[in-house]
């Protein structure tokens, strides 16, 4: 018989050609293989229509492995799944591992079974058996390496053969086996081999064992003097060559099969010598060049939008990029969010999606490392378990620093007096690994059938399907301690199934033997399309390879080049080259140098350049692909612009003019109304407002500050997930244990001073300790900085106070209480229609009544008395008002004492000057000091700024309002420490200054 071969460029027509000589045997039950499945799928398709739908069989090499096995009437037996095989390969090396050499650290590593089955796929698919490399590594330089690399080997046959299975390679070397002992002599299929441009070993063998008993014909991209292609099929020429070549016909490049002269132009002479060069045309070749992947992304939607919307067909689209796994998931949810349905055809790592990433971590928090964290990226994955019961726990976990699963577990069955359904089950599960392996197959499944998408649900099926595999096989199951790891190495096919109607997103390896009508190269950047060299087998060096017989490695760089000029042989009408100029940033991406290459074949000029520049967040109304792409583009314009003309202007119909112009509407009033949250006007709120008859000085200072702010912190009352913040807790503490201190009185002294300063200290630090305790403080590291910093601060008060002589104001008063519950010392304070009630820090008497009031702050500065009202400061002059009103004495002044202050801590505030010379070693500032009716008039002002503030309360003045009143600094300042913005979204951007004109005019 016969080895044919039709070799050509592509675009010559060697499918037809193959089609035909198929068809031409039909009656003889031919064979076509082809490289992937959906090349099947396609040929299958294509042959229905021809009406050759019976006879012929297209199939890939392993079918045609397995079909010559068969024809020789031996028995396949089992045959490994690819995860039964994996989880052999896993096996096999942990059980080695205790005996390796070189490998043996790198055996531990998560990636090592997936690595070392790419590595034994090479070894087998060269027809190589472990003795084989045991004997090399007898020979070669490096020899305890091979050694490792065969010990594996032989370990994973001999778990294989143990367990009474085949791979893949076993069977592929029975055929060939068959074959060549004359065992297969039934085989008369003529086979027909298209779009290989790849052949291992094995392959080959077969094809030379077939040569003698049928006709072979096979394609080849090949052309004598193609820049790109000569090199690249240079050696698959000279292998098929060896087998013995009966005869080649030549495909010649046929510019009918293109639609464009420059299409053709670019795939024939890139990469040539002094090319000649052809004028841009707009309608075969578009330039893309864009700012930031999602700018790419939305560029090339919007493309593909237009094409469809001209009527192109989804199927006749492809997206090719290098990476689609890195790459294609952006591109596709920007798509589907245009309403394009898209077929990413891309493996992802399944720890990336929901599922996956959950149930790793629930098999980690209970068999591995056993980390709170990884049981709470469970439950807010689809665990099923309620949101709010999650919500409580993370709250929970977070304010009690929990770190460990068993604590996290702890506090759910303190509460739901169960552990969550699959951690019990995990649990119950875990001493078995088959019965492990099942249990996390049926969690899996259920995951994925909570999923809301299709690719989660597609992890979740993964997941069960090789788990049930992996158990169905005694010894295959992952055992406990390494079952989360092994999940998490797993990979999902993001798309599979029938692509009709669906543009695809791929690599240009997967579609190199297909046509488009129109085709993207995306991502077309430095280091990503050509790739960075290095991406090679990390296992075998060049000099091992071959002295194991081994195929050379190709040629990175004209591995590179060839896929590039299979993605420019693609298209049929139009090619779309699209790369990024910057990253999101501004910052400089290098474009691909294959850019320059296609410039080279094109004469000077523009050509069609579109894109995404960094400033463009919309697309130009007339642009916009999808109504909320077309809204958005809208609203860009500002609540200035009129819809009605920007949509005649876009183009757009009636019926799409109206819909817009609703939703315009709709959100702009939604808009208009989270801008302006108040005045309240539902009777019952008011109502309840109007009866609160007493307010804490905060609230009232609060509400001056933002009543916005006010309204969501302090009546709607969100709850934080995290801890009370540091200085929050600091601060409680050092105010208990500075009332303690100075009740306590060390030493029996009413103020620390230089002989009794050791002892208030001493006491200090133990009253810090007890107060801790009792609030359950102490046991977390940074509790305990917290607290070790809580204490430096009491003493160096401390020591601040020693330090200022004899005094005469004395303390008198901790913690002064006067609220309407019974147990305060004095009552709340009436005012005119409204109450005021609090717990003074400190107040201290001179002998002669008068009063000094006491605050104090957690901070290194406190407000002075000229900024009090700008910084809506009340609750000092109040508790002065409250001292005299209720205690009857006669207030002189109130002090701000900062805590942490570094090289300063001058207290600040208000103090009349007949009371400052006896404050003197307060350090107080010249403008603290003010006479008796300016002192008077502070007090009345507060009292009167804080009655207003309680008739806007009442009656539901709430707005967006930072800083006290018109006129003073900070009015409409929002405050930094502020956390609100993303609720109020109120505007901060920076106000344009106003011009001297209009500075004049206020
Ligand atoms: S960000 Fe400004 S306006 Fe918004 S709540 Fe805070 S202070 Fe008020």
């Amino acid at each position: 018989m016969s080895l044919k071969l039709i070799q050509g460029p592509p675009n010559s027509g060697r499918a037809g050609r193959i089609r035909r000589g198929l068809v031409d045997v039909l009656d003889r039950d031919p064979v076509l293989v082809v490289p992937t499945l959906d090349d099947v799928y396609e040929f299958e398709r294509e042959l229905c229509a021809e009406g050759a739908i019976l006879g012929a069989e297209v199939m890939t090499f392993g079918g045609l492995f397995r079909a010559v096995a068969s024809a020789g009437g031996a028995p396949l037996g089992a045959v490994f799944t690819p995860a039964q095989r994996l989880g052999a390969i896993a096996a096999a090396a942990a059980g080695r591992r205790g005996s390796l050499g070189p490998l043996r650290t790198s055996a531990r590593r998560p990636g090592f079974p997936r690595a070392l089955a790419r590595l034994l796929d090479d070894l087998q698919s060269a027809g190589l058996e472990p003795e084989d490399v045991e004997a090399a590594a007898g020979t070669l330089e490096g020899s305890a390496y091979l050694g490792d690399v065969a010990a594996l080997f032989a370990a994973y046959t001999e778990l294989r053969d143990r367990l009474g299975f085949v791979d893949t390679h076993a069977i592929a070397r029975k055929a060939i086996g068959l074959l060549e002992a004359g065992g297969a002599k039934s085989w008369r299929r003529p086979v027909f081999l298209y779009g290989l441009d790849d052949l291992t070993p094995n392959q080959l063998a077969l094809i030379r064992a077939l040569v003698p008993l049928v006709e072979v014909t096979a394609t080849l991209p090949y052309e004598q003097g193609h820049a790109a292609l000569e090199e690249r099929s240079a050696p698959l020429l000279a292998a098929l060559a060896e087998i013995g070549i009966d005869e080649v016909e030549e495909a010649p490049p046929d510019p009918g099969n293109t639609e464009s002269p420059l299409l053709f132009h670019l795939e024939r002479r890139l990469g040539a010598d002094e090319p000649a060069r052809l004028p841009p045309d707009a309608e075969s070749l578009v330039f893309l060049r864009s700012a930031g992947t999602r700018g790419e992304a939305e560029a090339i939607a919007l493309e593909v939008a237009r094409l469809l919307a001209a009527g192109a067909d989804p199927e006749e689209i492809a997206i090719v990029v290098r990476d689609p796994a890195r790459r294609g998931p952006q591109i596709a949810a920007v798509l589907e969010s245009y309403g394009v349905p898209t077929a990413l055809e891309a493996e992802v790592p399944i720890a990336t999606t929901s599922v996956g990433g959950s149930l790793a971590a629930l098999l980690e928090a209970v068999l591995g490392a056993g980390r709170a964290s990884d049981l709470l990226r469970y439950l807010r994955g689809p665990s099923g378990v309620a949101p709010a019961r999650v919500d409580w726990f993370e709250r929970r976990l977070r304010r009690r620093l929990v770190r460990t699963a068993a604590a996290a577990l702890e506090l759910w069955e303190e509460r739901y007096e169960e552990p969550p359904p699959d951690v019990a089950r995990i649990r119950e599960a875990a001493s078995r690994p088959s019965d492990l392996a099942t249990t996390v197959a049926a969690i899996a499944g259920a995951m994925g059938a909570r999923a809301a998408t299709e690719i989660e649900a597609r992890a979740g099926g993964a997941i069960a399907t090789a788990m049930s595999e992996r158990a169905g096989v005694e010894g295959l199951a992952p055992p406990p301690a390494s079952i989360a790891r092994e999940l998490a190495t797993l990979s999902v096919r993001v798309w599979s199934g029938p692509v009709r109607d669906r543009v695809r997103i791929t690599d240009p390896r997967r579609v190199r033997a297909a046509r488009f009508e129109n085709v993207f190269v995306a991502s077309l950047q430095d280091g990503e399309f050509p790739r960075a060299a290095g991406h090679t087998d990390p296992f075998l060096s060049e000099h091992q390879r071959d002295s194991l017989g081994l195929p050379p490695r190709r040629d990175e760089e004209a591995e590179e080049r060839y896929l590039f000029h299979a993605c420019l042989a693609l298209p049929k009408r139009r090619l779309f080259l699209s790369c990024r100029d910057s990253d999101e940033n501004g910052a400089a991406e290098a474009p691909s140098p294959f850019l320059d290459e296609i410039e080279r074949l094109l004469e000077a000029g523009e050509g069609d350049v579109r894109g995404r520049v960094l400033a463009e967040v919309v697309h130009r109304v007339a642009d916009a692909p999808s109504e909320d792409e077309l809204a958005r583009a809208i609203a860009a314009w500002g609540p200035g612009a009129e819809p009605r003309l920007l949509l005649e202007a876009a183009g757009a119909g009636d019926d799409v003019a109206a819909r817009i112009a609703t939703r315009l509407a709709a959100a702009r009033s939604a808009e208009a109304a989270t801008r302006a949250p108040g005045p309240l006007s539902n009777p019952a709120v008011i109502e309840a407002l109007e009866e609160v008859r007493a307010y804490g000085g905060t609230t009232l200072e609060g509400f001056d500050v933002c009543s916005y702010r006010w309204f969501v912190s302090h009546e709607l009352s969100p709850q934080p997930l995290d801890p009370l913040p540091d200085p929050l807790v600091a601060g409680g503490i050092v105010h208990a244990a500075l009332c303690a201190l100075y009740e306590e009185r060390p030493a029996d002294d009413a103020l620390p001073r230089p002989p009794t300063l050791d002892a208030w200290i001493v006491r200090g630090r133990e009253l810090v300790a007890e107060i801790a305790a009792g609030r359950g403080l102490g046991k977390h590291p940074t509790e305990r900085a917290m607290l070790a910093r809580v204490e430096g601060l009491l003493a160096r008060f401390l020591a601040d106070e020693a330090g200022r002589g004899e005094a005469c104001f004395e303390p008198w008063l901790l913690e002064a209480g006067f609220s309407e519950a019974e147990e305060t010392e004095m009552p709340a304070l009436e005012f005119e229609g409204w109450r005021l009630h609090g717990a003074i820090d400190r107040v201290d008497r001179a002998p002669d009544g008068r009063a000094l009031v006491l605050d104090y702050k957690l901070s290194g500065k406190v407000t002075p008395r000229e900024k009090l009202e700008e910084e809506a400061k009340l609750q000092l002059q109040l508790y002065l008002i409250a001292v005299a009103e209720l205690w009857g004495a006669e207030a002189a002044g109130g002090l701000y004492h900062p805590l942490r202050g570094t090289s300063e801590r001058r207290p600040r505030g208000l103090v009349r000057e007949d009371a400052a010379a006896e404050l003197a070693d307060y350090g107080l500032s010249k403008t603290d000091k003010v006479d008796r009716a300016e002192f008077d008039e502070l007090l009345a002002d507060a009292r009167r700024r804080a009655g207003e503030i309680v008739a806007r309360m009442r009656s539901g003045r709430i707005d967006r309002d930072p800083g006290p009143r018109p006129g003073l600094r900070n009015h409409g300042v929002c405050p930094q420490f502020c956390e609100f913005a993303p609720i109020c979204r109120r505007d901060r951007a920076p106000v344009e200054p106003a011009s001297d004109e209009e500075e004049d005019e206020r």
